[in-house]
């Protein structure tokens, strides 16, 4: 059976090259940029008032202040505010009312702040000329035109679509989100909002994906539920190969009505491999048909969110261009024994990190792929090869923290 590491190198081979796309701004949080951005104009684009106050124009450079330092009284003989410039030039002995944001006007070259200022009607007094460019945001001094402004490979964060905001872009080449469809199967399967049948559950699993793809950045396509049979099965499943990824959930063991590979063979999908030596997660399946790729992913809820996690997620970030690093990287130590079985598997067990001793990992009770209760409680995991144990208490570990 294939070890863990050769299932995740598999994938990540399959997994095709990212491909790039020009979305509009508001769309591409959480997208990598596939090309560099150099900055198309002068960052402010014309000298700023940084405050609100007065433009005016300071003696000429000769050295010698008027009034011998005594209050200045001048003439307000305009006004500036932000998008409604001054359309004269100051002249000595002036003042221009200005407000933040505006253009700094001709001949003007400094800002008085409005707090240092008295105002006397149609004049302002003040007791001292500030420095040339006081209170005066110049041009260009956060980008210049033609500088690089974000480098290629970036990670878009509000922070980077607000400065290619005001560089002006409507939109930005970035590397396309796949599109992901998901598939759930199960005779037994119940969306909610309806009175449990005998015998169903709720399907948890279909809501737990997308959750999932949605969090790391891709976009989702609802195929809802199929039955547990061909022709349910191919239906949907030669829908969900339009897309770049399709992800089934259920269907893929060794059970009578474990249909979903030969619906996927049918459908003319290449199975790449199927059963992986892991626990929980053991009878992951993959294939691929032309650009997409299909993981069927076994049915136990915490199968799903192991085999999303260590497998399908790593594919998705090649998909968007994004660097995969590996998230087992806290270190600690075990609180408690660990026994594992059967030996050589690698298995990925929930832990509790102790808030105040944050370097100890407490494995969890109810370790078992159904059970969702110790999903949500848990804030980390470890992953293990059995084969290296035993695993008394204080064994290091390295621990992929949850976030809250
Ligand atoms: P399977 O992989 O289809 O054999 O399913 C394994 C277990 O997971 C069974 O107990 C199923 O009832 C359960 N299961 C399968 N699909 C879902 C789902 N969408 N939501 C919740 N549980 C599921
Ligand atoms: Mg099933």
């Amino acid at each position: 059976m294939l070890t863990y590491e050769d299932a995740l190198q598999r994938i990540l081979e399959a997994a095709p090259a990212p491909r790039s796309a020009l979305v509009p701004l508001a769309d591409a949080l959480g997208c990598v940029l596939s090309k560099g951005v150099t900055s198309p104009l002068d960052l402010p684009p014309f000298d700023q008032a940084a405050v609100d106050g007065y433009a005016v124009r300071r003696p000429d450079g000769d050295g010698h202040p008027p009034h011998n330092g005594g209050p200045v009284a001048l003439p307000v003989v305009g006004c500036a505010s932000a998008g409604s410039p001054y359309r004269r030039s100051v002249q000595a002995g002036e003042a221009v009312r200005i407000l933040t944001g505006a253009v700094v006007p001709r001949g003007a070259d400094c800002v008085l702040m409005q707090e240092q200022v008295q105002r006397h009607g149609g004049r302002i007094i003040f007791a001292n000329w500030p420095e040339a460019g006081r209170n005066i945001r110049r041009r260009g001094e956060d980008l210049r035109r033609g500088d690089q402004a974000l480098d290629a490979g970036t990670r878009l964060r509000p922070h980077e679509i607000a400065l290619l905001a005001a560089l002006g872009h409507a939109t930005v080449r970035v590397y396309r989100p796949p599109a992901v469809a998901i598939l759930t199967t199960g005779d037994e399967l119940q969306p909610a909002g309806r009175r449990l049948k005998p015998g169903r559950i709720y399907d948890s699993n279909g809501i737990l994906l997308e959750a999932l793809v949605r969090q790391a950045g891709a976009r989702v396509i609802r195929l809802g539920v199929a039955r547990d049979e061909m022709r349910s099965l191919v239906e949907k499943i030669s829908w969900g190969l339009r897309h770049d990824v399709l992800l089934v959930a259920g269907g893929v063991s060794v059970g009578d009505k474990d249909f979903v590979r030969a619906a996927a063979r049918r459908c003319g999908v290449r199975e790449v491999f199927w059963q992986v030596n892991i626990k929980p997660g053991m009878p992951l399946w993959f294939g691929r048909r032309g650009r997409t790729c299909l993981f069927g992913l076994p049915g136990n809820p915490v199968s799903v969110f192991v085999t999303f996690e260590e497998f399908v997620k790593p594919a998705l970030y090649r998909l968007m261009g994004r660097a995969w690093e590996d998230p087992y990287a806290v270190p600690a130590a075990l609180a408690s024994d660990l026994h594992l079985s059967p030996t050589r598997r690698t298995h990925f067990v929930r832990v509790r990190c102790d808030a105040r001793r944050q370097r100890v990992a407490e494995p969890l009770t109810g370790q078992a792929s159904h059970r969702l209760r110790s999903l949500v409680e848990a804030d980390g995991w470890i992953r293990v090869t059995a084969e290296a144990g035993p695993w008394p208490a204080g064994t290091p570990v390295l621990v992929k923290e949850e976030s809250r």
